[in-house]
């Protein structure tokens, strides 16, 4: 089957032909029905994350079981899933609670999830260790919901903690506008009646903010100048909630200077920025948080939201052929909402 595969730093992606896997005992083989292309991979591809290649890429999937190893009860072939992405031990208090994107063994393990250190799923077929790492997709359709293991889940983890100061007299600033935080202004939506502001450095985002409800737009590229229309919007109480979907200093910069006191700066982007403290700076009673991915329980909780018909993934399909095409498009910032191969 053909796989598109990381091989080291600093080199693309490469599409090759790789056996088809076997499942062996406990685990599961899923015939993949989509793989999101998320902006990690060019982190993965362009830093040392500490990742080692070859292995195929694909951290965002669903599909349908297409065999189960010795012992794997409780399933069928053909069954729909969304594959849980963070792989931790199973077995530690955090795991148990199904928060594996918190395991307290993540430094001894040998892998991050699948597409992560482990064969991903941009491929025809992906090996999961473990039936524990499925959840049932129920009537969706594997190819749309594949983002809402990552580009959803991660959101809803974010603001799911922040729920309590999300009251409907505040604002939440929203910074990247691409596939998490196409999905976060839906969840905020969906979630609380906090007023939305949409950041991005790209019209074409923005107007895509507009298309999903989004009230009040700002543009980026000058920090100075969002930071005041951010200001205007929110009057002396700033933004309760800024969550960063870039994480590079220009946005973190812009996070520090729209909240106001008692609030929260949530950093999801993996840009490369650094936020730095002085007194009242982020202003005092502000929690700063860097979360990742999301529980497993949370995952269910998204598949929910989005089998009602209240979050919708923004999806372009591609075939696994186009994989190389698709992460230049990505890179220059020309996807609306998510891309997903689909083998
Ligand atoms: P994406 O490429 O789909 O979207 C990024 C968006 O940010 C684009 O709309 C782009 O125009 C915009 N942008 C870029 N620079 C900007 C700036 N200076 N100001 C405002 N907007 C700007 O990326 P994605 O797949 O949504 O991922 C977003 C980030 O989140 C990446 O860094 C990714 O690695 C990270 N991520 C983190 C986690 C986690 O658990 N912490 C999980 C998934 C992804
Ligand atoms: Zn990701
Ligand atoms: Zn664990």
């Amino acid at each position: 089957m053909k796989a598109v595969r990381f091989v080291e730093v600093g080199k693309p992606a490469e599409i090759v032909d790789v056996p088809q896997p076997t499942p062996g005992p406990g685990q599961v083989l899923v015939k993949i029905g989509g793989a999101g292309v998320c902006h990690s991979d060019l982190h993965i591809m362009d830093e040392d994350l500490g990742l080692k290649g070859p292995f195929t890429l694909g951290h965002e999937n669903a599909g349908w079981i297409a065999g189960l190893g010795q012992g794997v009860e409780g399933w069928k072939e053909g069954d729909p899933v969304a594959v849980y992405g963070p792989w931790g031990c199973g077995r530690c208090h955090t795991c148990q609670t199904s928060a594996e994107n918190y395991c307290e063994n993540h430094a001894s393990l040998t892998t991050m999830g699948g597409g992560l250190g482990s064969d991903g799923g941009m491929a025809d077929y992906m090996l999961v260790p473990s039936p524990r790492l499925l959840v049932p997709l129920g009537k969706l359709d594997p190819a749309l919901a594949a983002p809402l293991s990552d580009a959803a889940l991660t959101p809803y983890h974010a603001i799911k903690a922040a729920l309590p100061i999300l009251t409907p007299d505040t604002h939440v600033l929203v910074i990247g506008i691409g596939g998490l935080g196409h999905m976060a202004v839906q969840l905020l939506q969906a979630l609380c009646a906090a007023t939305v502001i949409a950041g991005d450095i790209d019209e074409h985002k923005l107007a895509h903010a507009k298309e999903l409800g989004v009230r009040h737009t700002v543009d980026t590229r000058n920090v100075d100048a969002a930071a005041e229309a951010v200001a205007k919007l929110t009057g002396p109480r700033g933004a309760v909630l800024a969550l960063d979907f870039v994480g590079a200093q220009p946005t973190i910069d812009l996070c520090v200077r729209v909240v106001g006191r008692n609030s929260r700066i949530t950093v999801v982007g993996l840009g490369g920025g650094t936020l730095h403290y002085r007194a009242n700076q982020p202003p005092y009673g502000c929690q700063v948080t860097v979360p990742y991915w999301g529980s497993r329980t949370e995952l269910m909780e998204v598949i929910a939201l989005a089998g009602d018909g209240r979050i919708h993934p923004q999806v372009e399909k591609f075939p696994l052929e186009k994989a190389l095409d698709v992460y230049s498009t990505l890179r220059q910032g020309g996807i609306k909402g998510r891309a997903v191969l689909v083998p």
